[in-house]
């Protein structure tokens, strides 16, 4: 109860995060549609920062920043973000799933309609969640070992300064924008089946979902259960959007636990469930949580802008020359 406010507060960072990604789609669309013009549309600035949606771009750099001991210039934001999300999760679990990333907040909110809808979420019998959860570590595996492992470092050079990757934020927006056919249906199979089941695509395709819940397991702060001061309501089990058996832990070491405090936020016993340091005598409170989440997620653009590895390197007359048909 009395963590109540938890969920207003998230929800609010959750949709503000949101409407800035859409904001900087908004200011992507404006400079494509000028650059395809030739010049002759109202001029809008690209935003960097459209790189967070770069995932696999920033890996690439990443094994670029390893192999040659630069950050590449084309989509540094991207290797930043990528690098910030990474630092959110080992310090304060999956909590860019629950608290920044559009996509989990899109799905919170599908299968909160779907509970309104139906009164009740599905949990996917374990013989089918179980395996389908190891097709995220299955993509995952295979983004590592085909970037990290099978990519000789000039590939990765040839690929960091090709048309393809200076273009990716634009291919992207472009694939959304003109989504039809196989792709089409199945985003709209992920978006019916995050109606009966809590976030599907997080759960079980995300492989950016996969590296953070990993890295998530060696965070210092976890959800502990207080057993002398637990009244075994099951409330912390049932509002689990990652459907862990938080009443029947001490300590939750899940890497499919996204931070979000529901179970503590609904939790009816003052102290029965805490988000704690290891050792499990330091709480941390949800203000200076939701503070690190936010302040970190920021501090690693401003370090990025600081230290020069933010604004794209490429100049508006190249942008003209690649867009312009
Ligand atoms: S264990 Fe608690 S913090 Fe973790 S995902 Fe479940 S409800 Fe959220
Ligand atoms: S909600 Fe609180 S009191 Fe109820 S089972 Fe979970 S930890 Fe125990």
């Amino acid at each position: 109860m009395y963590h109540r406010f938890m969920q207003p507060l998230r929800i609010a960072i959750q949709w503000c995060f949101l409407l800035f990604s859409l904001y900087l789609g908004v200011r992507l669309f404006g400079f494509v549609r000028y650059c395809r013009s030739g010049g002759t549309a109202a001029f809008v600035p690209r935003a960097d920062g459209i790189e967070a949606f770069l995932p696999i771009s920033a890996l690439v750099s990443l094994k670029g920043w390893i192999t040659s001991g630069a950050i590449n210039t084309i989509h540094p934001a991207g290797l930043v973000i990528f690098l910030t999300v990474i630092a959110v999760c080992w310090l304060l679990k999956r909590s860019f799933c629950s608290w920044i990333c559009p996509v989990g907040t899109l799905s919170e909110l599908l299968w909160k309609a779907g509970f309104r809808l139906f009164r009740r979420s599905v949990r996917p019998p374990r013989w089918i969640d179980i395996p389908l959860r190891g097709a995220k570590y299955l993509l995952l595996l295979f983004f590592l070992w085909s970037i990290l492992i099978a990519m000789a470092p000039d590939q990765v050079a040839s690929f960091i300064t090709s048309d393809y990757n200076k273009l990716a934020d634009v291919r992207l927006m472009d694939f959304f924008l003109h989504l039809n056919g196989i792709p089409l249906i199945t985003i709209i199979v992920l978006l019916i089946a995050a109606l009966p089941v809590r976030n599907p695509f997080c759960r079980y395709l995300c492989p950016y979902g996969a590296l953070v819940g990993l890295v998530s397991v060696l965070s210092p702060v976890k959800v502990t259960r207080e057993r002398t001061i637990c009244v075994s309501c099951g409330v912390c089990t049932q509002v689990c959007p990652s459907y862990i058996p938080v009443m029947q832990k001490d300590r939750v070491f899940s890497e499919e636990c996204i931070g979000c405090w529901r179970c503590i936020s609904h939790c009816r016993a003052e102290g029965a469930l805490e988000m704690k340091l290891t050792g499990r005598r330091v709480v941390v409170s949800g203000l200076v949580f939701a503070a690190l989440v936010v302040g970190l997620f920021w501090g690693g653009s401003l370090l990025g802008r600081a230290t020069g590895h933010w604004h794209t390197g490429i100049q508006l007359p190249e942008y003209l020359r690649l867009l312009t048909y």
